[in-house]
């Protein structure tokens, strides 16, 4: 099984998932050989009639065509964290740990090997968002999940190891110390003005339009007032809403289009950035707190953290948000 361990000094907890590093990788192979990727791969185990390199498929989502699939959630072959154990924690002399409870699927996005978010059509991606919801609200039900991150890697940079689209889900037992940090600062600002501090940044960045990047009824996207790198980009409700939950049906498909507009956008312009983005939602038991508001978050890897970041906490990033968004803006 694996493990979870605190570091003692920071409380920040890290996982311990050996067999990880097992893993193959086929998306080394698929760079060096610069080629385009074809619509099928006989080794992917997310190609359509591979299904016998799969542990077991927990749900199937049909698509438009038919007898053919559009997203599949599977367990993930190699978990950080798996479902035996539990979030009890255990001391070894002054350290603290627990087992390496929780979670971790994979949604296979589309049974084409070669078709990116940027190239489907928008209800093709609002499947991907509706596969994503529902697995959210059910992993929520347990009330020992904690925490649920909802996550997608583009690229080797962005650490991926197979290159057929898909995201993952990882839930924790416990919630960590970087998202309680996010909510304790939330929680000041309510306590002092009153209001959800993400609210106001909405509020602010409508009017001052600075590093808005798209707008429409349900959502803002704009390049974040301090991104800490280039070209991050927020994905945010307009409504107030702590959880990713509780999004509604008509977002969905909003959410869809602006997730698919934008990853199309850093496509074109800045040449198939590998990239991370990730859902930023609140734990267990905080879905209804008035500081609490979810948002995708999308940080292209165009720069690599060294040692100053690593040693201050403190990011250096090589381009103004306000430039970033002007040039996602530009029509060419
Ligand atoms: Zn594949
Ligand atoms: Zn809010």
């Amino acid at each position: 099984m694996n493990e979870i361990r605190q570091n003692k000094a920071t409380k920040q907890w890290v996982i311990y998932a050996t067999a990880r590093g097992k893993r193959p990788h086929d998306f080394r192979r698929q760079k060096d050989e610069s080629e385009p990727l074809s619509v099928f791969d006989q080794g992917c185990p997310f190609c359509p009639g591979n299904e016998g390199m799969l542990p077991s498929i927990l749900i199937e989502v049909p698509g438009k065509k038919p007898n053919l699939w559009q997203a599949r959630v599977v367990p993930n072959k190699f978990p950080a964290l798996t479902p035996e154990g539990d979030t009890s924690r255990f001391t070894k002399g002054i350290y603290v740990g627990m087992q390496g409870y929780g979670k971790h699927e994979v949604i296979i996005e589309t049974p084409f090997h070669n078709q990116q978010i940027a190239q489907m059509s928008p209800e093709e991606v609002e499947i991907i968002i509706e596969t994503y919801h529902r697995r959210y609200v059910d992993l929520m039900k347990e009330h020992k999940n904690m925490m649920i991150i909802i996550f997608r890697n583009h690229g080797l940079q962005a650490g991926t190891s197979l290159v057929h689209p898909h995201s993952q889900i990882i839930v924790t037992g416990m919630v960590p110390n970087h998202i309680r940090w996010r909510e304790e600062e939330s929680q000041r600002y309510f306590d002092e003005w009153g209001r959800c501090v993400y609210c106001d940044i909405l509020d602010f960045e409508i009017r001052d339009r600075k590093r808005v990047v798209l707008e429409d009824s349900s959502f803002l996207v704009f390049v974040p007032y301090a991104a800490e790198g280039p070209f991050e980009i927020w994905i945010m409700p307009k409504n107030h809403q702590a959880s990713f939950g509780q999004i509604s049906d008509e977002s969905k498909s909003d959410l869809a289009f602006g997730l698919r507009e934008i990853l199309a956008r850093l496509h074109k312009k800045l040449n198939n950035p590998d990239y991370n983005y990730v859902i930023n939602t609140s734990p267990q038991y905080k879905a209804d707190e008035p500081q609490l508001h979810w948002y995708l978050q999308i940080r292209p890897r165009l720069t690599t953290q060294a040692g100053f970041e690593i040693g201050s906490g403190i990011s250096i990033n090589p381009s103004l948000p306000e430039t970033d968004a002007d040039f996602l803006n530009k029509e060419e």
